[in-house]
């Protein structure tokens, strides 16, 4: 990617905080699995995030941050203001204000508006504080460990939680939290599916917008992105995580599902084109 453009100011970095970490990510498989499971982007903190949950017990020592750390922050930042820049216009051109969320900067764990978040739970929106949670060491473990790698798929990552803040303003976030409400398990998830899925749509609107105006995209970033969305379909994930897949309790969409709705998205540059809510199917 080449991102030229001013770094937002919409960055709240708790890194050098600390807090007490959750599971070790990294240790055996089970740390893989764990790593996995964080690539649920875009949970629903609700259901994952306990609000009773105990204060973390603060680290005596605060992180040092290294230059890598740094060039992550750095990296975000840019990427946010990227998406400040097309969502704004986009929002404009709709006649509306867009109201840029705050993205937070942790490591191991932190206060939510949703509730106690540690890493593990990977990196996700939060629509009671409007604020983007981001791990950076969930980061270089997405980078490193499922080579769904490289800076275009960080960015993703960003973009598609960004796409929840954007539905979120577009008052989606709520009209679905209520309709699931009375609904059974398996109509639920198809709702939050389709949630997820306009989310990633919404990321390659981005990209594409991004990229028609300061040109952002490289050789190869394209594919870098459709690995990510495919590396994060439920059916990938469950097969790693417990060997079978059961297409009923899917609440991000398959593989197959997530990179078509991104390149949607991607292909049109439109913001009706990501209308998972009216698709007869998916
Ligand atoms: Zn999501």
């Amino acid at each position: 990617m080449r991102l030229g453009g001013p770094e937002s100011n919409n960055i709240e970095d708790r890194r050098r905080a600390g807090g007490r970490r959750g599971v070790a990510i990294g240790g055996g498989l089970g740390g893989v699995l764990l790593v996995v499971l964080a690539l649920f982007l875009g949970i629903d903190p609700s259901v994952l995030l306990d609000p009773n949950a105990g204060q973390p017990q603060r680290t005596s020592q605060e992180r040092q941050l290294t230059p890598q750390d740094d060039a992550a922050r750095r990296f975000v930042a840019q990427v946010l203001g990227e998406t400040e820049q097309v969502w704004s216009a986009e929002f404009a051109r709709h006649g509306r204000r867009y109201e840029e969320p705050t993205l937070v900067l942790f490591s191991g764990a932190t206060q939510s508006g949703c509730g106690y978040a540690q890493s593990q739970v990977g990196p996700f929106y939060c629509p009671a504080d409007s604020r983007i949670y981001i791990d950076l060491d969930f980061m270089a473990e997405l980078q490193s460990r499922l080579r769904a790698g490289g800076d275009f798929a960080a960015a993703y990552i960003v973009a598609h939680e960004v796409g929840h803040h954007v539905q979120n303003l577009l008052g989606i976030l709520g009209n679905v939290d209520r309709q699931r409400r009375g609904l059974g398990e398996a109509a639920s998830n198809n709702l939050q599916v389709r949630v997820e899925l306009q989310a990633d749509c919404l990321a390659g609107l981005w990209a594409r917008r991004a990229h028609e105006a300061r040109q952002i995209l490289e050789q190869g970033d394209i594919e870098e992105g459709l690995n990510a969305a495919a590396a994060v379909g439920d059916d990938r994930l469950q097969r790693a995580g417990r060997g079978h897949v059961a297409p009923e309790t899917f609440t991000h969409g398959s593989s197959e599902q997530r990179v078509r709705w991104f390149r949607r998205g991607l292909d049109s540059g439109r913001l009706d084109a990501c209308n998972t809510f009216a698709a007869t199917s998916l």
